[in-house]
């Protein structure tokens, strides 16, 4: 009765299909439910650093992914006008030697193919059109029963709440409560190389600037160039939390930047703008048979580029415990592992929306100062900043457990 056979996923981003296709790999019965009508991610690139990789490693996806990552020289933090560096951190071979696995660009739509033949080939079903409503426990059988939005019902012995920051199944386990607005939007786009307009370093880079930033970095083996452009603001006043994007208002938000800035945005055609909104940490993640993961249990500001990062490693996570213990134990185990990382993580995103944006006027540039002096004289001091982040490995630490 404590086994688990089967599992319900809900929710075919990123991180559900992760689990999906660990739990395949344990030879388990996998179905995935997902609302929309087609299997899609969003037009936009994603930082996978080396914590991730190693798990899409474990999983036997490096192969396919190879061609189309790009290996980032440096992750640099410059002046949004001049074009200083405040932060220059060595990623390409240096990442891979560092933390034993390379730090990547990918375009989320590739990423995403990949996973979902992945999954495909792994004997995962997935069904489209599949809005999750709401989720029964039957304690007698030792079962979880989804009932869809169309009326369907499915049982398993675990349902996965892979459903993103609005999760139904986050909802139903804790109380309606909606995500907060964090005060910041997000224009997003990717430019294919041969259409841009001036030279584009080939780093991972965050143009610091008041009270916005600009983040541009290659992708899909660098024929395309990704560009994040956050700015703050009071409200958010449409329903939605995602919008098509006005190109003239992004390009006279950041005026008279850098000339890679303003050069990428002229060779920009189109862009979506997202809301940015979090959730505080939440009481738990798992109620009888039924466990979040990814952004339903911890969406963060994506100043750290590592919330799909974070929802990949959960995971893994997920699966190695519920491979090993008792169901009720597993579900134990992962939230004590997971949860205080993430919610480290969620912190040092939102503190980076300070440095990034020079809040505090003066006390803003200082900061950034202090992080070029650092950088020179002490490097070892911001390299164990990121150690603890991409240093991280999951496989290692699922071995180590008992
Ligand atoms: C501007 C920006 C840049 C970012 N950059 C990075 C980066 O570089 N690196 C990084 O690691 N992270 C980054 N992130 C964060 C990352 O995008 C998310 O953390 C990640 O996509 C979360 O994955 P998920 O699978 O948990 O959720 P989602 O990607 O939100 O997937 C949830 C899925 O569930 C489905 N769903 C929802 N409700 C239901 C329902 N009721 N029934 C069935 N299906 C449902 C949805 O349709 C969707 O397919 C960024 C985020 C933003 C906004």
């Amino acid at each position: 009765m404590n086994q688990v056979n089967k599992v319900i996923v809900a929710g075919a981003g990123i991180g559900g299909l992760c689990a999906a296709l660990s739990f395949a790999r344990q030879g388990k019965q996998v179905i995935v439910c997902e609302q929309s009508a087609n299997l899609a991610e969003v037009g936009a690139g994603l930082q996978i650093s080396p914590n991730a990789l190693k798990v899409l490693r474990e999983l036997g996806l490096v192969p396919a992914l190879k061609s189309l990552a790009f290996v980032p020289h440096n992750a640099v933090i410059r002046h949004y006008k001049t074009g200083e560096y405040y932060l220059k951190a060595p990623l390409a071979a240096e990442a891979e030697l560092r933390y034993g696995a390379p730090y990547w660009h990918l375009h989320r739509a590739d990423l995403h193919r990949v996973l979902v033949t992945a999954c495909e080939e792994a004997g995962v079903t997935l069904i489209l059109n599949a809005a999750v409503e709401k989720y029964q426990q039957d304690q007698q059988a030792h079962q979880v029963c989804l009932v869809l939005k169309d009326g369907r019902t499915l049982s398993a012995d675990l349902l996965i709440g892979a459903d993103g920051i609005r999760s139904m199944v986050r909802e139903q386990m804790l109380g309606a409560e909606r995500a907060t607005f964090m005060g910041q939007v997000a224009w997003r786009g990717v430019i294919p190389v041969s259409g841009l307009q001036c030279d584009i370093q080939p780093d991972a880079c965050v143009w610091a600037g008041p009270g916005r930033h600009f983040v541009s970095y290659y992708v899909r083996g660098g024929d395309y160039v990704n560009f994040v452009a956050v700015e703050e603001r009071d409200d958010w006043r449409s329903e939605s939390w995602r919008e098509e994007g006005d190109i003239d208002a992004l390009r006279h938000a950041f005026s008279g930047w850098h000339p890679e800035v303003s050069g990428l945005l002229k060779s920009a055609t189109h862009t979506f703008l997202w809301a940015l909104n979090g959730r505080e940490e939440l009481t738990t993640w798992h109620s009888g048979r039924v466990v979040l993961l990814g952004d339903a249990c911890h969406p963060m500001l994506p100043f750290m580029a590592q919330g799909a990062a974070m929802a990949i490693e959960d995971a893994y996570v997920l699966s190695q415990c519920v491979a090993r213990y008792p169901l009720a134990e597993a579900l134990k185990h992962y939230e004590q592992d997971r949860k205080p990382r993430a919610t480290k993580i969620q912190q040092m995103s939102k503190a980076n929306a300070g440095l990034y944006h020079m809040q505090g006027g003066v006390l803003g540039r200082i900061k950034l100062r202090a992080l070029q002096v650092a950088g020179r004289m002490m490097p070892s001091v911001i390299q164990a900043k990121l150690d603890a982040v991409y240093g991280h490995d999951v496989i290692k630490e699922c071995q180590k457990m008992p």
